[in-house]
């Protein structure tokens, strides 16, 4: 199965031109509410005080350009990627669970997952990370989840000393 990589060619883009939102959804062959979600994330309007909107050319091409390069740059320690605005946000504070799971990362650490919401869009953001990492703390019971085996009962530590003395 191969996946589609959706590329922004800015090749297409005519840096003198100006274009409407529709055009440049079909341009792209993108919906126009991605376009519009560009216009709320700040691509840069020839006039916002007036409909339609157009764009220049050469602030699509600026614009695309910064969301590739904020695309590669690594999320902070709080923050999440959002699949929809695609780029790093802060989850709502009070919104944030931090779940420890089962799966083992190395000899002594779990995976970590941490869900929040991003507070542009309302959708579930989501990052992974270690029990080591001291900056998410469980808000999750933990159930299940104690190493049972590893700790020795009191009993059975009176029971050994009985059968040596
Ligand atoms: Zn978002």
């Amino acid at each position: 199965m191969s996946v589609k990589k959706r590329t922004h060619n800015p090749r297409l883009i005519r840096s003198r031109r100006t274009y409407t939102a529709q055009q440049i959804a079909i341009l792209f062959n993108i919906h126009l509410g991605t376009v519009r979600l560009w216009i709320k994330q700040g691509m840069r309007l020839l006039n916002p005080n007036s409909r339609p909107y157009y764009i220049m050319g050469i602030d699509l091409i600026a614009f695309l350009k910064t969301k590739k390069t904020a695309k590669r740059k690594k999320l902070q320690e709080d923050e999440f990627y959002c699949v929809r605005c695609r780029c790093g946000r802060k989850s709502l504070p009070d919104r944030i669970t931090v779940e420890v799971t089962n799966k083992r990362l190395g000899q002594s650490a779990r995976q970590i997952i941490i869900r929040g919401i991003c507070p542009d869009c309302g959708t579930r953001i989501i990052r992974f990370s270690s029990d080591k990492n001291t900056f998410w703390k469980p808000t999750l019971p933990q159930e299940g989840q104690v190493l049972i085996g590893n700790i020795p009962s009191p009993v059975n530590i009176d029971i050994t000393k009985e059968t040596k003395e």
